[in-house]
């Protein structure tokens, strides 16, 4: 277990998923940790209640990201940051579906709303301090959701060209980058007869469907002082995800 004791975290999007796995593996470590949602208040305070329940301290902030990151930055005032994890994402659609009112509101909650929370962020964030991107191995990899796809692209160019601009603060910047992982945004692994989660798997070095704990152990070896010398890195956690 990486020792984070003494450390302060902001997940974003931790009332499920990724998130969640990530905000428990932080506090495991000993990190205090801001649990961020978006609507989801019973998922939230499970979160924080599993968190207490281990023994550690967390409380959660509500905040849409469609309405800008204030509302986050009110829920968190007067604090101190060590951990920034930029978690929280939606789907867009495929072409010919999406309408630009969703093309937007993709971009906001995946893009404007990271980057925003980053700026907003510095100030509060001790020298050190480390920035976790979550993105995806569709950067790397053609998937019919283009409006989703592009974001996490913008978001792999977001960590790259920041790290250089805060190496003077000793704070690293990098992007974890999770295959398909069994989450609510993959409701389809659990509706279909096999077939979708065997596409999956077959063309996956290590033969398996992603878990929520696969990418929160990544994200833990980041934000840990072993990792003091990665910065502006994207960090592929698939199990080996479409390698060719
Ligand atoms: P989930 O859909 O399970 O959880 C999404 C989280 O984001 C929830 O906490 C949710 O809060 C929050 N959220 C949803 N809408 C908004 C919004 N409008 N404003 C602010 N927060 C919002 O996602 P995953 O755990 O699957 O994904 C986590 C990250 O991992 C994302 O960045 C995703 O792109 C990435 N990823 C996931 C993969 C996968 O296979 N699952 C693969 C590759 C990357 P609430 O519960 O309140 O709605």
């Amino acid at each position: 277990m990486r020792d984070l004791s003494g450390k302060t975290a902001l997940v974003t999007g931790a009332s499920r998923g990724i998130g969640r796995a990530i905000a428990e593996r932080l506090a495991a470590g000993g990190a205090r940790v801001i649990v961020h949602y978006a609507r989801n208040d019973d998922l939230a305070k499970e979160t924080v209640a599993a968190i207490e329940g281990a023994g550690g301290q967390a409380y959660a902030v509500k905040a849409a990201f469609e309405d800008g990151v204030d509302a986050l930055f009110e829920g968190i005032a007067g604090e101190r940051l060590d951990i920034l994890v930029n978690n929280a994402a939606i789907l867009g659609g495929v072409l010919g579906t999406v309408s630009e009112e969703q093309f937007d509101r993709v971009f906001a909650v995946n893009v404007r709303a990271p980057y925003f929370i980053i700026e907003r962020a510095l100030p509060l964030l001790n020298d050190g301090g480390r920035i976790i991107n979550i993105s995806s191995a569709v950067v790397r990899i053609a998937l019919p959701d283009l409006v989703y796809s592009m974001t996490k692209g913008a978001l792999d160019t977001l960590g790259f060209s920041l790290a250089p601009l805060l190496g003077e603060r000793n704070i690293t910047v990098n992007t974890v980058s999770p295959g398909v992982t069994r989450t609510d945004m993959n409701a389809w692994l659990r509706a279909d007869d096999g077939t979708g989660e065997r596409s999956v798997t077959e063309v996956t070095a290590l033969g398996r469907i992603g878990r929520p704990e696969d990418i929160a152990d990544a994200v833990a070896l980041i934000a840990s002082e072993e990792s003091r010398w990665i910065t502006g890195h994207v960090l592929d956690v698939t199990g080996g995800y479409f390698l060719g």
